[in-house]
């Protein structure tokens, strides 16, 4: 990989360098945490500024930090984006086999409206591997992907964790564009939208907590779907 140039890292101050560091393992940072490392370093300094400074030095290694919702969680989160390939399926440190498994999770995931049970979702993955890779490997590798934050298991319940969603967004919003959607409210992805059954509009359930987002003065009540 390219180094930065030394214009760039000069105009990088302690606190960028503490944001950078918290993303640079690819997990996604919580922007309440992101928020309490500019409170320690410099209180003055603006979380969206200092993002922003940030991208401008990493652009020419092909790296970007985005925020995305994190449907999981419900928060808004920061993580590092890969801008020329997505890295699940592209460079990753993963082999072969544990990329083809991640890519037929996705599958699985997406064919099943964003959730699947891992019982159910092993079998799928094996008969999509052509019955060649072990459950005990699936798993195994699920269980890998997990802890990674490329999917989440809630009691058993898989779904794409963020760390997926911002990384393969495009190929998402191609290959499914009726369940990857944009949020009507922030205009960030959403592959579990809360759609308003008066307006049709869909936004995250965070983004429209209660009422709708654009329509809520007509909506009186949740109008979850
Ligand atoms: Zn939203
Ligand atoms: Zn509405």
């Amino acid at each position: 990989m390219k180094s930065l140039g030394s214009d760039e890292t000069a105009s990088l101050s302690e606190t960028h360098a503490a944001i950078l560091q918290t993303v640079l393992g690819g997990m996604s940072v919580p922007a309440s945490k992101l928020a309490s490392l500019l409170a320690e370093y410099d209180p003055e300094d603006d979380a969206l500024l200092c993002v922003a400074k940030i991208n401008t030095a990493i652009a020419p290694v092909g790296l970007r930090i985005v925020s995305a919702v994190d449907e999981a969680s419900g928060e808004l989160v920061y993580l590092l984006k890969n801008t020329k390939e997505a890295a699940l399926y592209g460079e990753s440190p993963y082999s072969p086999s544990e990329t083809r498994i991640a890519e037929k999770t996705v599958e699985c995931v997406m064919e099943q409206d964003g959730q699947i049970e891992s019982v159910s979702l092993i079998n799928r993955v094996f008969h999509k591997c052509d019955k060649k890779t072990p459950h005990q490997e699936i798993e195994n590798t699920l269980d890998m992907l997990v802890r990674e934050g490329w999917f989440v298991d809630r009691e058993g319940v898989f779904a794409l964790g963020v760390r997926t969603v911002v990384d393969l967004e495009h190929h998402l919003k191609e290959a499914y564009p009726e369940k990857a959607v944009f949020c009507a409210a922030c205009s960030r992805i959403a592959l579990q939208p809360k759609i308003c059954t008066d307006c049709g509009a869909q936004t995250h359930r965070t983004c429209s907590p209660n009422a709708c987002y654009v329509c809520a003065p007509c909506v009186k009540e949740d109008t979850n779907k």
